[in-house]
């Protein structure tokens, strides 16, 4: 099945069934069941297909047809079900397919292609397909799929509306006009129902026209008012409900509508119950997905590794069926409000159709080609876009496939950029802050800080670099980033950095930093200050700065790039993560031409030695330009700017807690660090029973959510972060 929903269709056409859909969805909307109504063909509506298709609540973009009364329904809604219901903003009215001309969809189709209007395929297989795909992409649990005119209405030469009803394999609710001939046509359509094998839901009696009075028109009244009882005797058990005329509807005044579509709302609750059954036993796993999903986790456990687990005594993970928006789905139908956005990268949430289309797209023309002797569009393209973008100066670039190996690149520039200035001496190691992390690949993890980093289990084997005490001035807290950068750092804690250079400056191939946030090796965020010194040094010793900016990049931290805190121009910068969006893995080196030209100019040796087989890969490339497109369009600084706020006053109160050692915010990080190290599987566990995604490590409990959260979800995770601290949860 699509998912849970109804199909409404008629007994024949002008019968009420937009009413009924738009009543319908506004019953479990006041039942805080989060519906979308899709309208798969609309006729009648002289406007182009996008002014009428995916319009959201909050789309400035007027709604026509059928979707308009959907959304008029919505109206004067009491806003808590709406937000209790779902995803506020996200699509309740959809039109897949609009026409001009108002006749059956096989007529509209034809007379707008003979027009020379937009092309829309009315094949059975399409309309389907991105019925199909709508239901997917929409976080709404339950739809309302309302067909054209009644069942036998023609879509193409070939196929009607009951074919594509018996595709979507939804319930039906039968909407019966309730005039002469109404019995024998709904027992028809109930009889074609079933012989198609689509269950019926409910029969509803619609009054078109006022009622009459009893005693002017008796035959005909007498003839009305026995529709509804006929038919329950019938169709038994099927219920069939009956829907007053309702002039209302038209009024100008919006408050008067809203207060007829309630009317007609009360009216369908009976429905609106069996929707909400529906969606209950659908997210219940029946005994063979149980077993299923328990096998599937078995297997894990034996033969799968995840990131730094045992392999025999692996840690409990969670089996994901879907993600959508901020959340993540489990098998089971749970939730998570997603604080994490997978591992940092999900800044745009997940399932945007623009990365989707992109990668689709691009999938269709070419998914992969080797970059060695050749190029292509999505690599250039989105080379032309990243480049003015990064700090000045940075105008080349290398496509890696990881965060990790961007780094090995960085590395491996500065060596060899060292190796044709000084062929006979040339500068072999890095300078670098402890509390850093820079990838899991070897080079990165020589960089890595040297007590919570690698370097233990494989001293022997890391080439050793030098560290300087980890950055002390601290940046963010609780005031505003603003208001910490413009606070002087202590020229003191400079001192550590200053006596490196001095001390090994000659020796040092570069400098690696990630600015101002220490990500994984500790959540460390610390003042630019320290950043802008350490370029005044690298200028003043000849040592080249690299900025591994695969955390913070793209935003993070209220700027673009991290490095703009500082007013720094790192000589190589790394990216990742939310490069691409989260959907593909990609990353990318820059550097500045000097650092190019003293790499090419090597005698006969002046080519770059690194090249991966997925280098530049041209899926990843393409849903790359399109997430930066989709970041550079959105408000991005006022939702940062918004996630800092929500982040200091969800966090602050958890300062003064027992066991807590601060709680820090820079733009959309918050931190909670603790004084001992934490029980994660306990934690973890209750945050899943929060209904929230946090996965805590070392002492640290901390949010990097999308950048598209609501408001209500921030307030989730803060405040389930803070309900574990009270019920001591993070104390071992
Ligand atoms: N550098 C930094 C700053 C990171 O945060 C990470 C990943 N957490 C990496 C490098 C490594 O990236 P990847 O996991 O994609 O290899």
């Amino acid at each position: 099945m699509l998912k849970p929903g109804f199909f409404i269709t008629g007994t024949d056409t002008d019968v009420g069934k937009t009413v009924v859909t738009a009543a319908l969805l506004r019953a479990l909307h006041v039942d805080s069941l989060f519906a979308c109504a899709v309208k798969p063909v609309q006729t009648g509506v002289p406007c182009p297909m996008a002014a009428c298709s995916a319009a959201g609540r909050h789309s400035s973009t007027p709604l026509a047809g059928d979707a308009a009364h959907y959304e008029d329904a919505l109206r004067f809604l009491n806003h808590q079900n709406v937000q209790e219901a779902g995803q506020e903003g996200s699509p309740v009215a959809v039109t897949l397919r609009s026409f001009a001309l108002a006749a059956s969809p096989h007529l509209a189709a034809r007379e707008q292609a003979e027009q020379g209007g937009v092309q829309q395929s009315l094949s059975l297989q399409g309309l389907y397909a991105d019925l199909c795909h709508f239901a997917a992409h929409t976080p709404a649990p339950f739809l309302l799929v309302e067909g054209a005119g009644g069942l036998h209405v023609p879509l193409n030469d070939t196929h009607t509306m009951l074919d594509l009803m018996e595709k979507a394999a939804l319930p039906v609710v039968l909407v019966v006009a309730n005039r002469l001939g109404a019995l024998n046509h709904a027992l028809l359509s109930v009889e074609a129902l079933n012989r198609r094998g689509l269950p019926v839901a409910a029969l509803v009696v619609s009054h078109t026209l006022p009622m009459p009075e009893a005693t002017a028109d008796p035959t005909q009244w007498r003839i009305l008012q026995d529709t509804r009882p006929c038919l329950a005797a019938r169709v038994h058990p099927v219920p069939v409900l009956e829907l007053p005329f309702c002039p209302a509807l038209r009024e100008e005044a919006a408050e008067k509508r809203a207060q007829a579509w309630e009317q007609l709302a009360c009216a369908l609750a009976p429905v609106a119950t069996l929707a909400r059954q529906a969606v209950q036993s659908a997210g219940a796993l029946s005994a063979q997905e149980q077993a299923d999903s328990t096998a599937l986790l078995h297997f894990d456990a034996a033969h799968i590794w995840h990131p730094y687990t045992s392999a025999v005594r692996p840690l409990p993970v969670r089996e994901v069926v879907r993600t959508q928006g901020n959340k993540i789905f489990l098998r089971g139908g749970q939730a998570l409000v997603d604080g994490m956005a997978s591992w940092w990268c999900a800044v745009h949430g997940y399932g945007q159709p623009s990365l989707v289309e992109a990668l689709r797209r691009q999938g269709e023309r070419m998914s992969h080609v080797m970059f060695g002797g050749l190029t292509h569009e999505p690599a250039v393209h989105l080379a032309q876009k990243v480049l003015p973008l990064l700090p000045q100066g940075l105008d080349h670039i290398f496509f890696a496939d990881s965060g990790s190996v961007s780094v090995e690149v960085a590395l491996k520039m500065a060596l060899q950029y060292w190796h044709c200035q000084e062929p006979h001496t040339p500068r072999t190691r890095f300078l670098v802050p402890r509390g850093g992390y820079h990838g899991d690949t070897v080079g990165a993890m020589s960089v890595c800080d040297p007590i919570n980093g690698m370097h233990t289990l494989f001293s022997n084997f890391l080439p050793r670099q030098i560290f300087i005490e980890r950055p002390a001035c601290p940046f963010g807290a609780f005031n505003t980033a603003q208001s910490s950068a413009n606070k002087l750092c202590d020229p003191a804690s400079l001192l550590p950095l200053e006596q490196a250079f001095a001390r090994h400056g000659h020796e040092t191939a570069a400098f690696i930093l990630e600015p101002v946030v220490q990500g994984a090796g500790g959540m460390w965020l610390y003042h630019p200050d320290y950043v802008r010194r350490a370029a005044e040094l690298c200028r003043e010793y000849g040592v080249l700065l690299i900025a591994d900016e695969i955390a913070t990049g793209f935003g993070r931290t209220g700027k673009l790039f991290a490095c703009e805190w500082a007013d720094v121009q790192p000589d190589i910068l790394c990216l990742g993560k939310a490069l691409t969006g989260g959907m593909m893995s990609l990353a990318a080196t820059a550097c500045k031409a000097k650092v190019a030209q003293g790499i090419s100019g090597c005698g006969g040796e002046g080519v770059f030695m690194h090249g991966p087989t997925f280098m530049g890969n041209p899926l990843a490339c393409a849903v790359a330009l399109a997430s930066v497109d989709l970041l550079l369009q959105s408000p991005w600084q006022a939702r940062l700017a918004a996630m800092e706020r929500g982040l200091i006053e969800g966090l602050s109160p958890c300062a003064d807690m027992p066991g807590v050692a601060g709680v820090r915010v820079l733009g959309g990080i918050g931190v909670v660090e603790s004084t001992d190290p934490l029980p994660m599987e306990r934690l973890q566990k209750y945050f899943v029973e929060q209904g929230v995604w946090l996965r805590p490590f070392g002492r640290l409990i901390y949010l990097m959510p999308p950048y598209t959260l609501l408001p209500e979800e921030l307030d989730k995770l803060t405040k389930a972060i803070q309900s574990a601290l009270h019920k001591g949860l993070h104390i071992a």
